[in-house]
């Protein structure tokens, strides 16, 4: 039996007269899937519960950000503790150098850093910087890579954008991606032809290092190198977004695990505890050239916000006090390899892919390199047992396209659990 979702129902309806689609951000709107989005109560640990009480256990994590799991003491003590002075003063707090000091100390690419609000905000000023410092224009981002939905970045965009089939959106004039070159992600030739083509144009690269807004896509050795190799002969930048994947895949983010140093650096998720935070960072002299160190403009009312600056501080602290990555890859791969053993018993195509505790099981039965290869999943099947994982009180991301994040509470019974339930989906397909 299926649990009941009436209240979720109902506030669905109320929500979608005042919220267009009824929601604040597409993704949540389990369009991929079919069907309506559940109506969140509160969370704890790793479990979510619905407005009707049901409990699900939570493979979004605020969709990256709740590596630490719902309402872990630390934070909420930091929280609680700082928004008691008061929550914003529009004037500078020590909480921002503190935590520009934690990600300095994590990232060693990064020597400066700016605080924003979102993620996009952070990609938006990063790519500006880019062309202020560099006095170039054209700007290269891959296909099925998400940085935000920054009117530049937003072709060939992944996340939501693939989900809804909207790569380019009505509203976004041709001048604003006029100078965005999109190339396929992992193609080393391609990237190799347009800097021989364009290289002296070319302000910056913005890539994700592992890209999760196609499902999970890991880079390969070669396409990293020609990145950085590229980027330096032709005076280019490299940017890596590192919204999804810092303090994720290692302390240090995807640069730490490949041992890369990008020019600069977009942060956002996990970096702000569940608060509204991102960030961009990176070489000092690149990142003088930021208002009012030099002329590159970049403002924010909420900008280091005090509350938001704590959460972030909190959770960076715990993550560097007690580091969870051995233990988070080794209960991962528990559940991605059950994943895989259970799928080939059961007869259904698949391919699952895993960076640290950021995972996809794709219904494809070739290996997804990039976006055409994701192109190719069975979204249909996706979105079946989406549902019957759902009705198990398993939450996976709604979409085929986006990666599922583990927290340091997703134990081993947790996993075992989600296995117990994945067979019974599986068999049901
Ligand atoms: N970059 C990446 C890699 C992301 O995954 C996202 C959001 N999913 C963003 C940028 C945008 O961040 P935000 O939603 O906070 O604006």
């Amino acid at each position: 039996m299926p649990p009941i979702r009436v209240r979720s129902r109902e506030a669905f309806e109320r929500a979608s007269r005042v919220l267009p689609g009824g929601v604040n951000s597409p993704a949540r709107a389990f369009g991929a899937v079919g069907g309506q989005p559940l109506f969140i109560a509160r969370g704890d640990g790793p479990y979510l519960y619905d407005v009707d009480g049901n409990q699900y256990l939570d493979y979004i994590g605020s969709w990256g950000p709740l590596i630490l799991g719902h309402a872990h003491p630390r934070v909420v003590k930091a929280v609680e503790e700082t928004v008691r002075r008061g929550a914003s003063f529009g004037a500078p707090c020590e909480l921002e150098t503190q935590l520009a000091e934690l990600i300095i100390s994590a990232l060693p690419s990064v020597e400066m850093v700016r605080m924003t609000s979102s993620g996009t905000e952070a990609s938006m000023s990063a790519i500006r910087l880019a062309r202020g410092f560099t006095h170039r224009d054209f700007i290269v981002k891959f296909a099925g890579c998400y940085h935000g939905h920054v009117d530049s970045l937003l072709v060939q965009a992944g996340s939501s954008a693939t989900t809804l089939g909207v790569p380019n959106s009505p509203g976004v004039p041709h001048g604003c991606t006029a100078d965005t070159i999109v190339l396929p992600y992992n193609d080393v030739d391609g990237l190799t032809e347009t800097f021989q083509a364009h290289g002296q144009e070319i302000a910056c690269v913005i890539v994700e290092p592992i890209a999760g807004n196609m499902g999970l896509v890991p880079p390969t050795p070669e396409f990293l190198t020609a990145l950085s190799e590229l980027t330096e002969s032709n005076g280019a930048l490299l940017i890596y977004d590192e919204v999804m994947t810092g303090f994720r895949v290692a302390f240090g983010g995807a640069q730490q695990l490949y041992h890369q140093s990008p020019d600069l650096t977009v942060l956002g998720k996990i970096l702000g505890g569940g608060f509204p935070v991102g960030a961009f960072g990176g070489r000092e002299d690149v990142m003088k050239q930021v208002m009012p160190a030099g002329p590159v403009f970049q403002a924010g009312t909420l900008s280091g916000n005090p509350v938001a600056m704590a959460a972030g501080v909190a959770t960076l602290q715990e993550l560097r006090d007690h580091p969870p990555y051995v233990k988070l890859d080794e209960l991962s791969k528990r559940l991605t390899d059950g994943l895989h053993r259970l799928a080939d018993a059961a007869g259904v195509p698949h391919q699952v892919q895993r960076v640290g505790s950021m995972w996809t099981f794709f219904f494809n039965p070739d290996p997804v390199t990039d976006y055409d290869s994701a192109k190719k999943c069975d979204t249909t099947r996706f979105g079946r047992f989406f549902w019957e994982m759902m009705d198990r009180g398993i939450y996976l991301p709604c979409s085929q396209f986006e990666a599922a994040f583990n927290s340091i509470l997703h134990a081993e019974k947790h996993i075992d659990q989600t296995l117990a339930a994945a067979k019974e989906a599986f068999a049901s397909l």
